[in-house]
């Protein structure tokens, strides 16, 4: 089923000047960017985002880490987009992620993991809202 799903290239992957490498595997794998910006997250800002992970004993500093430098915020569109861009992104936990997933092969540590990406259709139709209007959005046929 076509899926739409809200992709972020964190402030790691911002820095590691990962930006080309991680749109180029989605475009390789048929997820489509349909729309794209780039931004640099306020902590209040980061802290909404990541309201889910609230009272969790790694929010504050994954908060920090999310408004310390620009991120790409995208939703990606194609079939099973969800599951499709976890795949690519691998486990949460670089170490544990397979071989050749973008975790695997870029982040540093459990936290600075280069990728966000949504993990059910629900949580994606929240994320995207978070940071896109409809004018934002250009579906491409
Ligand atoms: P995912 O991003 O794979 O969906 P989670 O939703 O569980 O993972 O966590 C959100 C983000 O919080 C992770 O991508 C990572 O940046 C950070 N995180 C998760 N677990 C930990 C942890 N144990 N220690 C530090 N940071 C964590
Ligand atoms: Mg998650």
């Amino acid at each position: 089923m076509k899926e739409q799903t809200l992709s972020i290239i964190k402030p790691d992957g911002v820095r590691k000047n990962l930006i080309g490498e991680v749109i180029q595997r989605f475009e390789k794998n048929g997820l489509t960017p349909i729309a794209m910006k780039m931004l640099h997250l306020t902590k209040t800002e980061a802290e909404g985002f990541y309201a889910v992970h609230k009272g969790k004993p790694f929010y504050d500093s994954l908060t920090d880490f999310m408004s310390s430098g620009p991120i790409v915020v995208m939703i990606l569109e194609g079939e099973e987009a969800i599951n499709k861009n976890r795949e690519l992104m691998g486990a949460t936990n670089p170490e544990v992620a397979a071989e050749g997933t973008i975790r695997r092969q870029y982040a540093d540590n459990i936290e600075q993991n280069i990728v966000h990406g949504s993990d059910a259709p629900e949580t994606a139709k929240t994320e995207i809202a978070y940071f896109f209007n409809a004018l934002e959005v250009c579906p491409r046929p």
